[in-house]
């Protein structure tokens, strides 16, 4: 059973989820890049409404490349990125694996936005590599 409870770094926003994982997956794209001024997102798919999150996220309305919602929700204290809840998407939440009390389970299994990885970074190749978004249903 993975463990999927976390919170930001102030401590704010509190988060726990009873279900597994439907994906463990890294995001490499220029937007994600932004938001968490690091290299990727490592993120955790949940069913959609299974985290319980104890705090008041604040939230930034940004746009995927298909031009839906991507909500972007964050400590608006801290500003630890904690979800996203995205339109193309309807079945996942998107939790931000680096605000996980415990990472030691996470293995991520593709990445997505390979073509906008930064360059020094080496890819897995172990992981599957998507060159942009995944194909959707
Ligand atoms: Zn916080
Ligand atoms: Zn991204």
């Amino acid at each position: 059973m993975s463990d999927i409870v976390g919170g930001c770094l102030c401590g704010n926003i509190r988060y726990r989820c009873d279900e597994e994982p439907m994906m463990v997956g890294v995001c490499h794209c220029k937007n994600c890049q932004k938001q968490t001024s690091t290299s990727f997102s490592v993120l955790v798919a949940v069913p959609k409404g299974s985290l319980k999150i104890e705090g008041a996220l604040s939230t930034y309305n940004d746009q995927g490349s298909s031009g839906q919602a991507v909500m972007r929700k964050f400590c608006g204290q801290c500003g630890s990125p904690i979800m996203s809840d995205v339109e193309a998407i309807p079945n996942m939440d998107f939790l931000k694996a680096g605000t996980l009390d415990d990472t030691s389970w996470l293995k991520p299994e593709v990445q997505f936005w390979c073509d906008s990885a930064q360059s020094w970074l080496k890819l897995d190749d172990a992981i599957a590599q998507i060159a942009q978004n995944p194909p959707m249903e």
